[in-house]
């Protein structure tokens, strides 16, 4: 997922507070885990992504509570951005995978087709997108994705 915003909007001030995630709370992702056993547990290092899915998710969840450190370091060198720029309007309201391919842990690469919904200023909407992973140093990382609406 490679939604960036304009940082502009902070100077008009500060937002809404981001989506409280607690460990205990029910996965962002959407998985039945909690969220420390879930992407809670890739966020702070305690474990790799070990499929394409996975680090998907995970990343899908980073953008919910906002944990910049982690999507930076599970995007490709080639591609990565100096920054994530956090919509503060926006909040990511479910993600649902429609389609995976490759990405087990015996390849190097894989594609992951997503639906991510999300409201802005409370008007509902939705992004679509086929995500490209590859792996460095071992791990997963986003390489990119195009929008499939
Ligand atoms: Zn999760």
């Amino acid at each position: 997922m490679s939604r960036r915003t304009t940082r502009a909007r902070r100077s008009a001030g500060p937002g809404p507070e981001p989506t409280a995630v607690r460990p205990g709370s029910p996965c962002p992702c959407g998985l039945p885990a909690g969220y420390a056993d879930c992407c809670g547990r890739f966020h702070d290092g305690r474990a790799t992504a070990p499929t394409a899915e996975l680090l998907m998710r995970s990343r899908y969840c980073a953008f919910v509570v906002r944990d910049e450190p982690y999507l930076l370091r599970t995007w490709a060198a080639a591609t990565r951005p100096p920054a994530v720029d956090f919509d503060p309007e926006l909040r990511w309201a479910g993600l649902e995978i429609t389609e995976t391919s490759e990405g087990s842990l015996f390849h190097t690469t894989g594609t992951v087709a997503f639906t991510a919904r999300y409201t802005h200023r409370g008007t509902p909407g939705a992004l679509r997108e086929r995500s490209r992973f590859t792996k460095e140093g071992g791990a997963w990382v986003y390489l990119d994705g195009t929008f499939t609406d």
